[in-house]
């Protein structure tokens, strides 16, 4: 079902503003947090069951805990770098409610004992990154940020950092790669973030849905956002949803809403009522699921026993009028281009993946081709420093096991078109020949 938390008042005009979020109670929870032990913060978190709504869907509370305690540098990290195709729900809530993630930023900070926090926004989203600065601006104003947050003895400051566009960078240490001023590759891991992030500190880095989701925990109770959605997937999610539905947009759920009943209700079903071809469950990363899939629980664990994932919750539904060959050409290019290059099975696996399709597509290719780019993926998948290898090789390996029968009729079809072209030109050059044969 639909229920609105972070969604709540969402398109009151002047939101954005201090006077009216704080109208609507906001900073209430800001207040209320640092005055707890920032233990029993952590603990709520844990009750409430809240995962990362980056992508990777890991227990917020956990990944607090895992901050040392003491008295060195720490960071909190905001990842607002929504590069994930088909993703566009944190720029909603940046751009109409940019307190509440700031308000949550001040809680999280709070917990885990970090004075210094950073926003990273990919570039393009320029009109959020001035938002954001001007709500920032008002909260340091308002003593909400500074020295002395709310008076209680609490230092937190807080920064904007625009990203240049690169897709990796959203990876986690890609983004503090990036923070720091280096080109955004990412790190090998362990050391984790929690322990060596940001300047080698203890970095806290969550997405923006997870930092404002905090402010709403603490404002109905963590046993209460744990009773909503289902065991394991708990609370509410933003979705995206895009592709040929009537209504696209950006949705907030309870997890464990079927598919159908988001394509087919929330998004008001498929373009000129046209059957469902494919639809990608949680961004262009994750892996295609078919119209006999429609009924799946939109859940964590209920996708994840589906081969897929829920990833950054963005919903693409292809219908059958698109070619499943050019939605893969697509989905390879973008990876492809994405990469890094800094490990060999990502750099040279999407290239290869990636013209391996184009050969089909253009009708240069024989069946085989599929197996050939079957076993690359395979070779991906688990063998890179960063997930981005993988996201290329398991949306493209799912199209091709499912729609393996539509592949090998385009690869028939494009062949015979191109005989017949090549046959053609021929015959179009053959009074030249009988000119030439006659000298
Ligand atoms: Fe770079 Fe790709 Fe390796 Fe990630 S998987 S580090 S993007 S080459």
């Amino acid at each position: 079902m639909s229920n609105h938390l972070l969604f709540e008042n969402i398109d009151e005009p002047g939101l954005n503003t201090l006077d009216v979020y704080r109208a609507r109670g906001g900073y209430a929870m800001a207040e209320q947090a640092l005055a707890m032990a920032r233990d029993s913060i952590i603990t709520a978190l844990k009750d409430s069951g809240l995962r990362g709504r980056g992508g990777a869907g890991f227990p917020t509370g956990l990944k607090a805990s895992f901050i040392p305690q003491g008295k060195m540098d720490k960071y909190l990290v905001c990842n607002a770098d929504e590069s994930e195709p088909g993703t566009f729900k944190d720029r909603e809530l940046i751009q109409k409610n940019p307190h509440s993630l700031i308000e949550g930023m001040i809680i999280a900070a709070y917990a885990v004992g970090a004075n210094k926090s950073f926003i990273f926004i990919r570039g393009e989203y320029q009109q959020q990154a001035e938002i954001l600065e001007a709500a920032i601006a008002e909260a340091k104003e308002a003593g909400l940020l500074g020295p002395n947050v709310l008076g209680r003895g609490v230092e937190l400051d807080m920064w904007v950092h625009r990203g240049a566009g690169a897709y990796i960078c959203g990876e986690e240490t890609g983004l503090l790669d990036a923070l720091e001023g280096r080109r955004g590759n990412p790190r090998l891991k362990p050391p984790f973030p929690a322990n060596q992030g940001l300047y080698q500190g203890p970095t806290l880095l969550n997405n923006v849905e997870t930092l404002t989701a905090i402010t709403y925990i603490l404002k109905v109770g963590a046993e209460a956002y744990s009773a909503m959605g289902v065991e394991k997937s708990s609370g509410t999610k933003l979705i995206s949803v895009s592709g040929n539905v009537k209504r696209p947009g950006n949705y907030e759920i309870e997890l464990g809403m079927t598919g159908r009943d988001i394509i087919y209700g929330l998004a008001g079903g498929i373009e000129d009522d046209r059957e469902v071809l494919l639809w990608f469950p949680g961004g262009s990363s994750s892996p295609v699921l078919t119209k006999d899939d429609l009924d799946t629980p939109y859940d964590y664990d209920s996708l994840a026993g589906a081969g897929t994932m829920l990833g950054s919750g963005a919903i693409i539904v292809a219908d059958d009028r698109n070619s499943v060959v050019d939605i893969a050409v697509k989905t390879a290019s973008f990876y492809k281009h994405e990469s890094c290059g800094k490990c060999t099975p990502c750099r040279e696996g999407t290239s290869w993946t990636t013209k391996l399709l184009k050969r089909i597509q253009s009708g240069e290719a024989t069946p085989m081709d599929l197996d050939v780019i079957d076993s690359v993926c395979d070779q991906i998948q688990g063998n890179c420093l960063c997930v981005l290898g993988d996201a290329m090789a398991m949306p493209v390996s799912s199209m091709v096991r499912k729609f393996r029968p539509q592949f090998e009729a385009h690869i028939e079809s494009a062949r015979i078109a191109n005989e017949q072209r090549l046959l053609a030109e021929l015959d179009e050059q053959e009074p030249v020949l009988q000119g030439i044969g006659a000298l």
